[in-house]
């Protein structure tokens, strides 16, 4: 085999690979969005072929030849067909060791699991979802085994989200930050809070939707490439760099959650639009998880919640919603928005009470896959942690355990990675101050320096480097410190502290 002959195929084989993933998703963002309520079954039929031609196209001597042929020849390869290869060998030894009946049936389940977690939530009842998430979290004990049998189980499925993390670095990453940032919760819980009832007025949907739309244009995202839907729990689905949705959940009681959403989802919006052309259709376009959330998180926290980018949209917001916010200010709302108080709802927690709620969650999987928590006891542990870490008593599942959809995908060792991606943000955030005059455009509401900045340092790499590395390039060593040092600032100045 020639060498280019054999970057032609591998060119061509990722091309089938995205178009089964593009068929995959387009089926999932409909059963989410627009399909009727009974008819998960045929979607799943269909979700379960094309996931087992996946598997032959991907998983069969031919491929694995042409990868072996790529790795001796490494070091002919440009940088971008070296990754991809490399990446390539390595999800491939993992699938070689999944026997295709298994990864069928675990599609299947995951579909099917969407279905029953959303029944479960709705009557907010565990038991209902409790016979599914014993088989999904027995599936992924067993995958963390094809993934890497010396690992710990969950050590193995951490490091699929964001590799190089494990256990041990996990759990000294989240007992330095808890030492910093559980003071302040507590200090917080002696001062007075701010009025934040505003937010909670009624706000017709109809004006949300405006919201929405001006949200997305302040975020310099072309609705010609980013469309916007509905759906229980907001999530970014990317097909390629010019056709990205987001979606989100309108609340008519409540501002803040839809358009802290939607800054959240135009986050990965703008990141997967960020992404180079050349690494289209490849491998490369998906950052580690941690670094997909440093994006969202940055611009929804670091820069959505801060006084200049409210000062900034405030007009806007008031030309929406003249009776509801005609005695506010956009400082009070600033302060309402960053509201630090104890909570049930993770997606709903302030920046500072947030890893907590992370937290809660790596502990139940830890134990879970590791074997020394029955699912059954999930809600009695969850309302425990919770009372524990938070110091709040959990209602019912809805509003516990039931919460996310993570868990439902299948997705065990996700968790961390939001409170990774706050941290590599931290970082970005100070670098990107040194470099530009970041608080002097989003006062004006041009975000479109913040773009240039991550899109230059960070988007535009997709894959291509690994999620350390491509921290260290954008900002240096990874540093935590800088996240804690980050929340203990802002929130001592703003509860003068
Ligand atoms: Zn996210």
């Amino acid at each position: 085999m020639e060498l280019q002959e054999a970057l032609a195929r591998l060119s061509e084989l990722q091309r089938k690979q995205y178009a089964y993933n593009a068929a995959s998703s387009a089926l999932f963002l409909d059963s989410v969005t627009v399909a009727p309520r009974d008819t998960a079954e045929g979607r799943g039929v269909a979700l379960g072929i094309l996931a087992g031609e996946q598997h032959k196209l991907f998983a069969n001597e031919e491929v694995g030849k042409l990868l072996d042929f790529l790795a001796e020849r490494k070091e002919e390869l440009p940088l971008s067909q070296r990754r991809q290869a490399e990446e390539l060998k390595r999800s491939y030894d993992q699938l070689r060791r999944i026997p295709a009946e298994e990864y069928m049936a675990y599609t299947m389940l995951t579909n099917e699991a969407s279905d029953v977690w959303h029944r479960a939530k709705e009557r907010s009842d565990f038991s209902l979802f409790q016979p599914v998430l014993e088989k999904l979290v027995a599936f992924n004990q067993k995958f963390a085994g094809y993934y890497d049998s010396t690992k710990a189980p969950y050590d193995a499925l951490l490091n699929e989200y964001e590799r190089g993390t494990d256990m041990a670095y996990l759990d000294k990453f989240f007992a330095a930050l808890r030492e910093r940032i559980v003071p302040v919760i507590r200090a917080i819980g002696e001062k007075e809070q701010p009025d934040d009832s505003f937010l909670h007025q009624c706000y017709p949907i109809e004006g949300q939707k405006k919201l929405s739309d001006y949200l997305m244009e302040v975020m310099g995202l072309d609705r010609a490439h980013c469309g916007i839907g509905e759906t229980e729990h907001p999530f970014t689905l990317d097909f390629n760099n010019k056709d990205v949705r987001i979606t989100t959940n309108y609340d008519e009681h409540n501002l803040s959650f839809s358009m802290y959403s939607v800054i959240h989802e135009g986050g990965h919006a703008r990141h997967a639009l960020g992404v180079s052309d050349e690494l289209q259709y490849t491998c490369l376009t998906g950052a580690s998880m941690g670094v997909c959330e440093s994006q969202s998180r940055f611009y929804e926290n670091y820069i959505g919640r801060s006084l200049p980018f409210v000062e900034a949209v405030f007009p806007k917001l008031r030309e929406l919603f003249p009776e509801q916010l005609k005695n506010v200010t956009a400082e009070q709302f600033y302060r309402a928005v960053n509201k630090a108080q104890p909570s049930l709802i993770r997606t709903e927690a302030d920046e500072l009470t947030y890893p907590l709620h992370i937290m809660v969650r790596y502990e139940i999987e830890k134990q879970l896959i590791g074997g020394t928590l029955a699912v059954k006891d999930v809600p009695e542990t969850w309302n425990r942690l919770y009372k524990e870490y938070l110091g709040v008593d959990v209602p019912d599942d809805r509003r516990g355990c039931l919460q996310d959809s993570h868990w439902s995908g299948g997705s065990f060792g996700y968790f961390p990675s939001y409170a990774l991606g706050s941290a590599y943000g931290a970082q970005m955030l100070r670098n990107m101050e040194a470099d530009m005059d970041v608080w002097g455009s989003v006062g004006r509401g041009d975000l479109s320096g913040v773009t240039a900045w991550l899109r230059e340092k960070v988007q535009r790499y997709g894959g291509l480097l690994e999620p350390a590395d491509l921290v260290e390039n954008a900002c240096g060593a990874f540093d935590q410190s800088v996240y804690a040092d980050y929340l203990v600032e802002k929130y001592s100045a703003l509860y003068g502290l």
